[in-house]
């Protein structure tokens, strides 16, 4: 399988070599040149797997040069007792036709873990592949959920270092807490004196210093993203959108070829974009639901074919999806062209310079085709995470709880009552504050106290990560103005 870039189509590229890259030099984002199908009987025979299995059979399709025994070595560690649930991604049914597909029984408690357990191994294998000697430092500016999730999985993995900024006062306690007590010996932390939004522009003003490049490739070092534009990132996900179509089949919910549809709390589109895969592999998908939260601009862009991100940022209780430009979006677009690559760079040059860009008919028609929509306000995620509870004694992160309404409203707008599966990314209790307004009660709590009211308040247990931060000596207490992000890097590596 040849990777190419959605910007220039020409490129070919081997699976190793678009993982150990991460980004086209174009700018593109890499595809694989042709998407596999599952062959018959394929579905039948995952049935049969646990997920470690499932998780190999399905990559195997898209790393040519990765041989069967690594990928078996990869998925094993990756997929093991990190995970607290021995069905690592269990599918929790509310009702006949709702499912909850549970995707944070990792270490950090939240999605990403599906991905970045398994990057780590990818990438590494990749540098080996590609003969590169040197050794790679992931640097990721976060705005919670992703630094902590590449901090676990890059942590004393050789060959890599990892260094992630937060922003002082943009992530809730718990995730603070998460990062400054981090583990390991290739690991770095540092908050920044701003929002998300100077963390980030000063990651990729470091990533574009060509002085700092040369310098670190000098003492033997290459930077790299963790961000869901890799390859190796979004590749494991598509495994948990078949994983759960399988586990609906052996408990009886379906038989093997009905169609389903999946609802995606979504923000970088990463996650749904996976689905698609899925979907194009063969999966019986009927529709996708993209939900968005008040940030909306996916809604709009899937309804009109306008994608335009000049419009008010809102932060929310799903601070994870509050996300103005969506990179993966950028994927699907080459795809559902009909792979037109200069049709996308030109979409990517309107984003750049104007902030917007319009699709064609076509292409607005084809999203339409396999995607539905919906937002929702926050007083709407709040009464979902109560009616859940009520209804059903189901507790809920806030992320899933923008899935679960916009599903709920899908329904009645279109009657549309296939069996759908909400995709669930988050732990309610790495958002307890939010978790905990909803359900009605103080917010006055800290962040310890918050958990331990959670789990009297619902009878349900926190997640042995989080209950075990408490007493956890804090390692980076570290703070910097947005200017010192590149010394800081620079000393991180000397
Ligand atoms: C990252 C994240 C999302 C959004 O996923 P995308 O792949 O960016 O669309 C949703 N929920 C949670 C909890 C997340 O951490």
């Amino acid at each position: 399988m040849n990777y190419q870039s959605t910007r220039d189509k020409s490129t070919r590229l081997s699976a190793a070599q678009a993982i150990a890259q991460g980004l086209a030099r174009d700018g593109g984002l890499f595809v694989p040149a042709s998407i596999p199908t599952l062959p018959k009987g394929a579905i039948a025979k995952l049935c049969a797997m646990d997920y470690r299995g499932r998780a190999e059979y399905v990559m195997s399709f898209y790393l040519d040069g990765f041989s069967g025994s690594e990928l078996k070595a990869f998925c094993t560690s990756a997929y093991s007792d990190n995970f607290d649930d021995p069905a690592i991604a269990p599918v929790h049914s509310t009702d006949g036709i709702t499912h909850y597909l549970e995707l944070w029984h990792g270490p950090t408690c939240a999605f990403k873990d599906m991905a970045l357990q398994m990057l780590p191994h990818l990438l590494t294998a990749s540098l080996e592949k590609t003969g590169d000697k040197r050794e790679v430092c992931m640097l990721v500016a976060t705005s919670g959920d992703t630094g902590k999730a590449a901090l676990e999985g890059f942590r004393d993995v050789q060959r890599t270092k990892i260094f992630v900024f937060y922003p002082k006062d943009g992530v809730s306690d718990v995730q603070q807490l998460q990062m400054t007590t981090q583990a390991g010996e290739n690991v770095g932390v540092c908050a920044v004196r701003g929002n998300f939004d100077d963390a980030q522009t000063g990651v990729k003003k470091i990533f574009s210093d060509t002085a700092l490049r040369k310098e670190l490739n000098a003492r033997g070092y290459f930077l790299s993203s963790a961000n869901s534009i890799n390859w190796g990132r979004l590749l494991p996900q598509v495994v948990y959108y078949i994983s759960a179509y399988c586990d609906l089949v052996n408990n009886g919910t379906i038989r093997s070829g009905d169609e389903i549809d999946f609802c995606v709390p979504t923000g970088n589109f990463g996650d749904i974009l996976a689905g698609w895969y899925a979907k194009r592999m063969g999966l019986p998908v009927k529709k996708l639901i993209c939900a968005s939260n008040k940030n909306d601009v996916l809604t709009e862009f899937i309804r009109t074919g306008v994608y335009n991100k000049n419009r008010q940022f809102y932060t929310t209780v799903s601070p994870s999806m509050d996300i103005l430009v969506s990179s993966n979006l950028e994927r699907l677009l080459f795809e559902l062209s009909g792979k037109d690559d200069k049709l996308v760079a030109s979409y990517m040059d309107d984003l750049f310079s104007k902030g917007c860009y319009t699709v064609t008919d076509e292409i607005r028609a084809a999203v339409a085709d396999e995607f539905a929509c919906g937002c929702c306000s926050e007083e709407e995620t709040e009464s979902s995470i109560a009616a859940i509870m009520k209804e059903h004694g189901y507790l809920i992160d806030t992320h899933t709880a923008v899935a679960a309404a916009v599903l709920k409203k899908y329904r009645a707008e279109t009657g549309d009552m296939t069996p759908a599966v909400v995709v669930s990314t988050a732990s309610p209790y790495k958002f307890s504050n939010a978790v905990l307004s909803a359900l009605g009660q103080r917010t006055d709590l800290d962040g310890f106290e918050q958990i331990s009211r959670l789990s009297e308040l619902t009878g349900t247990k926190a997640p042995a990560p989080l209950a075990s931060l408490r007493g956890r000596p804090v390692r980076f207490d570290g703070a910097v103005d947005k200017e010192d992000m590149l010394r800081t890097v620079d000393d991180f590596l000397s």
